[in-house]
């Protein structure tokens, strides 16, 4: 008889915590589904991770700060992670750099197709002529303490 109560007390308390629990992972849902923000996507590259959005009804991708879909205007946008690998769309070398660039010049200052889709501007040190990186050249994105995002030759 005890013991049944106290089963059934367990019971109970453990319901409980379950129905708590999936409160809490409801509400961290909503945490995440939240537009990202600029301070959050420089964190993401501090931390080696390229994020951005996937539009859930056209499956357009994109890295840059939105809160609607810029090809079919939907607003169902999710925050995902994007390849880290892609190739060199264009760019330019740069030998005059703003003060935070100014140790690492000259740099290619590029556009990046991800492998996943998206595009990002990055940079890639030590380019200094076009012959150093020819077109299409395959780059990784490098988790690095210089500012912006930085990629690196792969073979
Ligand atoms: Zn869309």
């Amino acid at each position: 008889m005890w013991a049944r109560q106290a089963e059934a007390a367990l019971c109970t308390s453990s319901k409980k915590s379950r129905e708590g629990k999936d409160k809490l992972s409801e509400q961290k849902h909503i945490e995440d589904s939240k537009i990202l923000t600029i301070k959050e996507f420089e964190q993401g590259i501090r931390e080696g991770k390229i994020e951005g959005y996937v539009c859930t009804d056209c499956h357009h991708k994109q890295i840059d700060i939105m809160d609607f879909c810029p090809i079919c205007h939907g607003p169902n946008l999710k925050k995902t992670e994007f390849a880290l690998e892609g190739k060199v769309l264009t760019y330019t070398i740069q030998f005059v750099a703003p003060e935070q660039f100014m140790n690492e010049v000259p740099y290619a200052w590029a556009i990046i197709e991800l492998d996943d889709g998206p595009k990002v501007t990055g940079w890639i040190p030590f380019v200094s002529k076009s012959s150093e990186l020819p077109a299409d050249q395959r780059v990784r994105f490098k988790k690095s303490y210089l500012p912006g995002i930085v990629f690196e030759k792969i073979s």
